[in-house]
């Protein structure tokens, strides 16, 4: 289900600690039934921004609404929209899965018998049930982050904000969790997802917003993002660092990246057809080697380097 109404609505939002001004103006809206990824590295204020979302933590400035409520005007009519899971939320280490399920329900005024029912539900699709009478203490990290994000479904949130949720998991571990969060928003659900993976971003998200330093830089679907940075990537290698550079002055401002390392550059290609040919041609022509070869479709990864510059390639000046 996709409408235009927006859920999330979010505006020059501000926040300092002390001297610290860790959020510059964040604007975000998310439409009903869609994900949008925040999406940015550590420290960019992607759980701050979670933190005001959820009531947990006030801003300087700006505004906060879902569902039309004014996070600050009233904090208890968005905790009953809200689901949160991530690094703020309680799962009781001692209880089992189960009893911290039900629990949950019974804060949320379920009668016992709807919250253990409601229990067993989670259970059973969050591929818990072997383990639900175990201690939660006893649970590996991905059943941690399953009986997290089970919690704080109990009582059916439209909105849910997912914190990192998938932040130092294993890769079969971190797969499980996107197909409970893909099934999520099957459902209809409006999810919020802060994550440092790009390809969490680009595998999940209706919409990608990306932030750094508090502000943010980049947003659009992820084909639009990677469509800024060019099109396809020709990555040329060289045996040694006189032909790399010999290269980077034949080619000039088309060198997006160079790894010295590797000898080896990386040229935007606009036209796949003419560009490849005519870089290669015009190696060949000024009698350069080339020892290795490689096109790829740009990556969410390439988008973010760009971006931020943060990349142990250098990328060639003016073309951010
Ligand atoms: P992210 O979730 O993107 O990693 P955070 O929102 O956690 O970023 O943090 C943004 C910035 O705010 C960081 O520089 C962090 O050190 C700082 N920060 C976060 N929480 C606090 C706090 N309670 N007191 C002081 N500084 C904080």
């Amino acid at each position: 289900m996709k409408t235009d109404d927006v859920v999330i609505e979010v505006k020059k939002l501000k926040k300092a600690y002390g001297k610290n001004q860790v959020l510059k103006g964040i604007d975000l809206k998310v439409q009903r039934g869609t994900m949008l990824a925040l999406l940015g590295p550590n420290g960019a204020g992607k759980t701050t921004t979670v933190k005001i979302l959820s009531t947990l933590l006030k801003a300087d400035d700006g505004v906060a609404k879902i569902e039309g409520i004014d996070v600050s005007e009233d904090p208890d009519a968005v905790r009953r929209v809200i689901g949160l899971t991530g690094q703020s939320a309680a799962v009781d280490e001692l209880l089992t899965g189960r009893e911290n399920l039900v629990m949950m329900g019974e804060l949320y005024r379920l009668t016992r018998k709807s919250a253990k029912a409601r229990a067993q539900e989670l259970l059973e699709d969050f591929d818990l049930v072997k383990a639900a009478d175990r201690p939660a203490k006893t649970y590996s990290g991905g059943m941690r982050r399953r009986l997290d994000l089970a919690v704080s479904l109990i009582a059916i949130p439209p909105v849910i904000f997912l914190d990192e949720p998938t932040t130092g998991l294993d890769p079969r571990s971190r797969l499980a969790m996107w197909e409970i969060i893909r099934r999520l928003m099957d459902s209809g659900t409006t999810i919020l997802l802060t994550t440092q993976y790009l390809e969490e971003a680009d595998q999940l998200a209706d919409k990608i917003v990306v932030i750094d330093g508090g502000k943010v830089i980049a947003e659009g679907t992820a084909e639009e993002l990677k469509g800024k940075v060019g099109n396809d990537r020709l990555e040329i290698g060289f045996a040694n660092a006189s032909d790399l550079n010999k290269a980077k002055s034949a080619i000039g401002k088309n060198v997006f990246a160079s790894n010295d390392k590797e000898n080896s550059i990386t040229v935007m290609v606009k036209d796949t057809n003419t560009d490849i040919k005519d870089t290669l041609n015009l190696l060949s022509d000024k009698k350069i080697k080339v020892t290795a070869v490689d096109v790829h479709k740009p990556t969410l990864d390439d988008v973010f380097l760009s971006l931020t510059g943060k990349t142990d390639k250098k990328s060639t000046e003016g073309e951010k």
